[in-house]
C-alpha cells in the first residue's frame, strides 16, 4: 500500500520506516524542512536503536521518500496517517497540529485518484476524530467522511529506546473506526502481524490508550506514595516491600504456575517521578477531557499530584543529608527521562534542577546523549568531570552504565560523600568506606 505519514516525531518516523520495512511504500512529510533535509541525508534526529539502519535500507530500497510538499506525498496514496504531536496548552490538548495535517489532507483529497483512508495515530481525546478531525476533513474536503473516504483512528502504544521494535512486535493492535471499509484497510496495512488485533468505536480507541497510560503512571505514584511512606519509617524499604508485593501469584506465576516477571513490574517501582512526552501530558488531558464533560477525576488527579510532589521530597531527602543545599555542588547523573533515549520531556530531572537551583544548590549535569536542558546548569561529558568536587551525587536517570562506573576511584574525587540514588540502580556497587549510599524509599536505621 501507499502511505503518507504527516509528522517525522518518534512516532511517525518508527511508523513509516516500520511500515515500508513491512514493504508499504511510504511517504512521510514535516512541517520541518531541516528535520526533512536530515532524514534524507539518511540522519535521525533523535536516538531510537535501530531507526537509522532500518530508515537507509528502506531509503535504498526505494521505499521511503521524503517528499517536497505534502501534496508530492499525497499524490497516489491509499493511507494518511496523522502522528503530529499532541502537546499540552493551559492542561487540556492541543489540536492544532492534528487540525492543520487535517486541513492538508482534506485540501488534497478531492484530487485523490483512488479510495483514501485517514488515520489518526497521535493520541487525542475522546471524541476527537470522530469530532474535530472529521469536521476539518470534511469542511476542507467538501466531501464526506465514509461516502467519499475512510477515516479511523489507530492509536500507537510503542516505547522510546525500544520504538522499533514495539511498532514491528506490538502487542496489540487498536483499530478504531465506524466503517468497515477503513477497518478492512488497516487489516491490509497491518496484516503481517499476528497480535490481538481489536475492533472498536473510535471514541473506545482512543479512551483505550488514555487509559493504558493512566494506569502506567496510577502504578508509579502508587510505588513513589509508598516509598514516602518508607522514608519516614525507621527500618523500612520500599524495595523490599515491592518484592514481596511483586510476589502476588497474579505477579509472578503463569497460569501454570512457572515464574514470570511482566514488564509492568518496572513500573511498580520507586523512582522520581514519571516524565516523557506521554505519560504527563496524557493524564493531564485525559483530566481535562473528563472535566470539560463534568466528570471529575478524583484519582486521576492523586496520581498527578502525587508525582508533582516527588521532585520536592528528593531534594528533600538530599537537603536531610547534606544539611543545607546552599553552594552545594551537586552531580546530576541522568537528564532524560529514562535510559535508551535522549527525550527530556517532562523529564523529572528537569523539576529536580529547578529546585536544587532555588535552593542555592550548584547542580552539574552528565547524560551520555541527551540533549542540555537549556537552563543554568554545567554540562560534563565524563563521571569523572561530573564528580569532581561534588558535595553529592544525584542519579536520576538509571543509564546502565553508572553501575559499572569504577565508583570507589570516582568517590575520592568528590568534595563530599553522599549518592543519592533515585531510581534504586546502584544497590549492588560495593561502596568504599566512608560513602554514604541513600537509595530511595528508605527509612532511617532503626537505632
Ligand atoms: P514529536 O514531537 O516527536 O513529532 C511530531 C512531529 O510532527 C514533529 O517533527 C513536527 O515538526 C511534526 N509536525 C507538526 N505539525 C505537522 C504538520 N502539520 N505536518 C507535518 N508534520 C507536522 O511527537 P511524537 O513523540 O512522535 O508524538 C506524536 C503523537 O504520538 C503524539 O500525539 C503523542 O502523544 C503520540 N505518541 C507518542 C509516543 C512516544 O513515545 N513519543 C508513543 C505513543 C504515542
Amino acid at each position: 500500500m501507499r502511505v503518507c505519514v504527516f509528522g517525522a516525531g518518534y512516532v511517525g518516523l518508527v511508523s513509516g520506516v516500520g511500515l515500508a520495512h513491512m514493504g508499504h511504500q511510504v511517504a512521510i512529510v514535516d512541517a520541518v524542512a531541516e528535520r526533512i533535509e536530515n532524514l534524507r541525508a539518511g540522519r535521525v534526529p533523535f536516538l531510537e536503536p535501530g531507526l537509522e539502519d532500518l530508515l537507509r535500507a528502506g531509503a535504498a530500497a526505494g521505499r521511503i521518500q521524503f517528499p517536497e510538499s505534502p501534496g508530492a506525498g499525497l499524490a497516489g496514496s491509499d493511507i494518511s496517517l496523522i502522528a503530529v504531536g499532541t502537546p499540552s496548552e493551559n492542561g487540556a490538548i492541543d489540536l492544532r497540529y492534528v487540525l492543520a495535517a487535517a486541513n492538508t489532507i482534506g485540501r488534497w483529497l478531492p484530487s485523490a485518484d483512488r479510495w483514501h483512508t485517514v488515520v489518526v495515530k497521535s493520541t487525542v481525546v475522546p471524541g476527537t476524530t470522530d469530532g474535530p478531525v472529521r469536521e476539518e476533513l470534511e469542511r476542507a474536503s467538501g466531501l464526506k467522511a465514509g461516502d467519499d473516504f475512510g477515516l479511523a483512528i489507530n492509536p500507537e502504544f510503542l516505547r522510546e529506546g525500544c520504538a522499533v521494535k514495539d511498532f514491528l512486535e506490538p502487542d496489540r493492535l487498536v483499530f478504531g473506526s465506524s466503517e468497515q471499509r477503513a477497518i478492512g484497510v488497516l487489516e491490509r496495512l497491518y496484516g503481517a502481524m499476528s497480535c490481538a488485533k481489536i475492533q472498536v468505536a473510535p471514541v473506545n480507541a482512543e479512551l483505550i490508550k488514555y487509559a493504558s497510560n493512566a494506569l502506567l503512571a496510577t502504578l508509579v505514584s502508587f510505588s513513589n506514595e509508598w516509598a514516602a511512606i518508607c522514608e519516614g519509617l525507621p527500618g523500612a524499604d520500599v524495595e523490599t516491600l515491592m518484592r514481596g508485593v511483586h510476589l502476588d501469584r497474579r505477579l509472578s506465576r503463569s497460569d501454570d504456575g512457572s515464574p514470570i516477571h511482566p514488564g509492568i513490574l518496572s513500573y511498580l517501582a520507586a523512582g522520581p517521578g514519571y516524565g516523557g512526552s506521554c505519560l504527563p501530558k496524557d493524564l493531564t488531558a485525559a483530566r481535562a477531557s473528563a472535566r470539560s464533560r463534568g466528570v471529575s477525576t478524583p484519582l486521576l488527579d492523586a496520581v498527578a499530584e502525587v508525582n508533582r510532589q516527588r521532585p520536592a521530597g528528593v531534594v528533600e531527602i538530599l537537603r536531610r543529608e547534606l544539611g543545607t543545599l546552599e553552594d552545594r555542588r551537586i552531580a546530576v547523573l541522568g537528564l532524560a527521562f529514562k535510559p535508551g533515549t535522549d527525550d527530556i520531556r517532562e523529564s523529572p530531572a528537569l523539576p529536580l534542577l529547578g529546585l536544587l537551583r532555588s535552593a542555592g544548590a550548584q547542580p552539574r549535569v552528565w547524560d551520555p546523549c541527551a540533549p542540555s536542558d537549556g537552563a543554568a546548569s554545567q554540562r560534563f561529558a565524563t563521571p569523572q568531570a561530573v564528580l569532581e568536587g561534588a558535595d553529592a551525587a544525584v542519579l536520576v536517570t538509571a543509564w546502565p552504565e553508572i553501575a559499572g562506573w569504577p565508583w570507589p576511584e570516582l568517590v575520592t574525587r568528590m568534595r563530599g560523600r553522599t549518592v543519592l540514588d533515585t531510581r534504586n540502580a546502584l544497590r549492588g556497587v560495593a561502596w568504599p568506606a566512608g560513602v554514604r549510599y541513600v537509595p530511595i524509599g528508605k527509612g532511617p536505621d532503626p537505632s
